[in-house]
């Protein structure tokens, strides 16, 4: 099994209605392994300040989370700040600091060339290229992306799909990138610029997964208490591609894409009812047996 995660490793000051936290670890890099960690052995690949904490490093290698891919640089971890209000699917950005980030280009060690899964999580979109001509042909290429770059960089966002079998995006992301105003008409859109399955996550509403022949709709776990909604997206993708990584299923079977979709749709459930990794530290395989047949048992009539 192999899955390649490139992605931010970050500091994230947030504040929700459930308090504020500063300086916290997050990043989609952080979030996005973690999460796959439940079902497979994802390689990370980023970059760190000095500042980044040992012990986070090491939670990951408890984890079986290669770290070879994550390169340490004299200076500051990227940083970002983000708040929310009662209704967690809207979030305002206060301040992206990019730190170490900035000026970054991903160096994948030598020995990890070989990935079956390769997925770039919100990271730069010219950056796609850099990394896919770096690894050996994966057998399944996914891109995750945030209204930064559709706002900052939407023509090498364009050129990026053209890459990836797999686009993640929020609809509201995926109308914007388009300029269509209708979800299905917007995926459709992006459909015809190269990936071959479109996953619409819509927050706290679950995701739909959009395909030439697919159309599927996952909830999102009825859940009380959002304490951090930071992370659900990379969550769900990381539960998504680390489930077809151990099925060893790379989008050819549509029963396994539904099926991925609902892991990814539970391990985002986790991701936000603490601040930051904190849920994922005391997950357990049991928890997420119970809640993928607690959802079955939502959705089946
Ligand atoms: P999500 O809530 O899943 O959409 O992702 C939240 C994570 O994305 C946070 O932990 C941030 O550190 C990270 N993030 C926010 N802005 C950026 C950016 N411009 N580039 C890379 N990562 C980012």
């Amino acid at each position: 099994m192999s899955l390649m995660i490139v992605g931010s490793l970050a500091f994230d000051t947030i504040e929700t209605p459930r308090g504020r936290r500063e300086k916290i670890v997050g990043g989609s890099g952080t979030y996005c392994s973690l999460a796959a960690s439940f079902f497979s052995q994802p390689r990370i690949v980023g970059v760190v300040g000095e500042d980044f904490p040992a012990e986070v490093m090491a939670l990951f290698k408890s984890r079986h989370i290669d770290t070879q891919g994550v390169e340490f640089q004299p200076g500051k971890t990227f940083h970002w700040e983000g708040r929310y209000g009662h209704d967690p699917n809207q979030r305002t950005t206060v301040k992206t600091e990019l730190n170490v980030l900035g000026g970054y280009r991903p160096r994948i060690p030598a020995g990890l060339e070989d990935n079956d899964i390769v997925f770039l999580a919100n990271v730069d979109p010219d950056l796609v290229e850099v990394v896919l001509g770096q690894v050996s042909r994966p057998r399944l290429t996914a891109l995750d992306t945030i209204n930064f770059w559709i706002q900052a960089k939407p023509g090498a966002l364009l050129k990026a799909l053209e890459r990836v079998d797999v686009f993640f995006a929020n609809d509201e992301e995926i109308k914007m990138l388009t300029g269509e105003v209708n979800l299905i008409r917007a995926a459709k859109k992006v459909l015809e610029r190269g990936p071959k399955l479109i996953i619409a996550k819509k927050g706290e509403h679950g995701a739909l997964a959009i395909g030439r022949d697919l159309f599927f709709g996952v909830v999102a776990h009825p859940c009380e208490d959002v304490v951090d909604p930071t992370g659900a997206g990379d969550s769900f993708a990381g539960g998504f591609l680390g489930y077809l990584d151990k099925a060893r299923s790379f989008g050819g079977n549509k029963k396994e894409i539904r099926k991925a979709a609902v892991f990814g749709s539970v391990i985002a459930s986790f991701a936000i009812e603490d601040f930051g990794i904190d849920r994922f530290r005391r997950l357990t395989a049991e928890e997420i047996e119970n809640r993928f047949r607690s959802f079955k048992r939502l959705v089946s009539f």
